[in-house]
């Protein structure tokens, strides 16, 4: 770590790899010899153009994309996805069944209302969203278009340690906060979708991965910057794409590929998570709020006994250069989002922490 760096456990926008912050710095002011920044050349540009498609394939290949899967590089946020998703996948049944595990997949079957008849197959809510439902508890929709879930509860530190089965029916993930944290398995999904800003790269940035059968059935009301088809087909330039958050996206793959690929980065990441999560369930004062087997291993949610001493170990945190470990608003407590960028020395420092303020307190 650089030494004016500190460990920054922020949800998100959140950490990106040293590395591609020094690299990108090298290059900030003249990218390989063409004496401009990224940040200053047109997007069709021939030495644009290579960087884009050099992207895309490292994407493909890190994430095993089969062929009959259009990758999407998009602006928006995952919330401008909310509404793209049903527009584009919701007719002709006009209904879709939505898993809802926390306040985004809530968010997602909200904004999907306005498209078309919503049912909940499950609601974690009558826990505080501390758990993820068995496949033997969902209850889905025959007639439905698809089934909407978030895979990574962000907000409540929840993660599906399974794919639910959607008998057959196409399947819509958001992956916001765990996409390229561990391998997956592409082809049981319709769609997928992230913000890019929690684990690949700054805000700015939407990837979506969709199966190209799926595009071409938009409501004929959707906006052209929202409609599947439209951006397979403009290659994700139907207008200007974001261009440099692009750039770094392929940093962030180089820096995946040096470690060893998605293998490699899920066994760190499982690291991590477990070094905390161990200190949590062997101290005396704190206690992690997701139930064990839905433990995300990209956001660690946990507590003590009260708000007084959650805010002091905030602060004890803060001292030794672990910042951002604050809970979300309407949970409270402690997040340590520890998404790929995070050094295994930030997840050790945390325990340390969780340890020595356990000891004196
Ligand atoms: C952060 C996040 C979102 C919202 O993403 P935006 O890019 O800000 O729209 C949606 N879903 C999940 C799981 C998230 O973590």
């Amino acid at each position: 770590m650089a030494n004016d760096r500190v460990f920054n456990f922020s949800a998100g926008p959140a950490m990106l790899p040293l590395e591609v912050l020094q690299r990108a710095g090298s290059e900030i002011t003249n990218y390989n010899g063409s004496g401009m920044s990224v940040m200053e050349m047109s997007h069709r540009s021939k030495t644009y153009l290579k960087i884009f498609e050099d992207v895309m394939a490292r994407f493909r290949k890190i994430g095993n994309i089969p062929d009959n899967y259009k990758v999407l590089f998009l602006q928006g946020g995952a919330t401008t996805q909310f509404a793209a998703v049903p527009m584009n996948l919701i007719a002709p049944a006009g209904k879709a069944d939505y898993i809802i595990t926390g306040q985004f997949s809530k968010k997602a079957a909200d904004e999907a209302k306005k498209y078309g008849e919503i049912s909940i197959a499950y609601d974690t809510a009558d826990r505080q969203h501390t758990y993820i439902p068995k496949q033997s508890d969902l209850v889905l929709d025959p007639g439905a278009a698809y089934v909407h879930y978030c895979c990574n509860n962000t907000v409540y530190g929840t993660e599906w340690n399974y794919v639910p089965d959607v008998g057959g029916k196409t399947l819509v993930c958001d992956m916001s906060s765990n996409m390229y944290s561990r391998p997956f398995d592409v082809s049981k999904y319709g769609v997928i979708y992230a913000g890019a800003q929690k684990n690949m790269a700054p805000a700015g940035l939407t990837i979506v991965i969709v199966r190209e059968d799926l595009a071409g059935n938009a409501l004929p009301f959707t906006p052209v910057m929202l409609d599947y088809a439209a951006q397979i087909k403009g290659d994700s330039m139907h207008n200007t794409p974001p261009c440099y958050n692009i750039y770094i996206l392929g940093l962030v793959l180089e820096w995946i590929e040096s470690l060893g690929g998605l293998e490699a980065i899920a066994q760190r990441n499982a690291k991590k998570a477990a070094v905390i999560y161990d200190a949590i369930d062997s101290s005396r004062l704190f206690r992690a709020l997701a139930e064990p087997e839905a433990r995300s291993r990209m956001n660690v949610t946990f507590r003590t006994e009260s708000d007084e001493m959650d805010k002091a170990f905030i602060a004890f945190a803060g001292e030794a250069g672990l910042q951002n470990v604050k809970g979300y608003r309407t949970v409270g407590g402690m997040r340590a989002s520890i998404y790929n960028a995070m050094p295994m020395e930030g997840a050790e420092k945390l325990a340390d922490a969780i340890r020595a303020f356990d000891k004196n307190n």
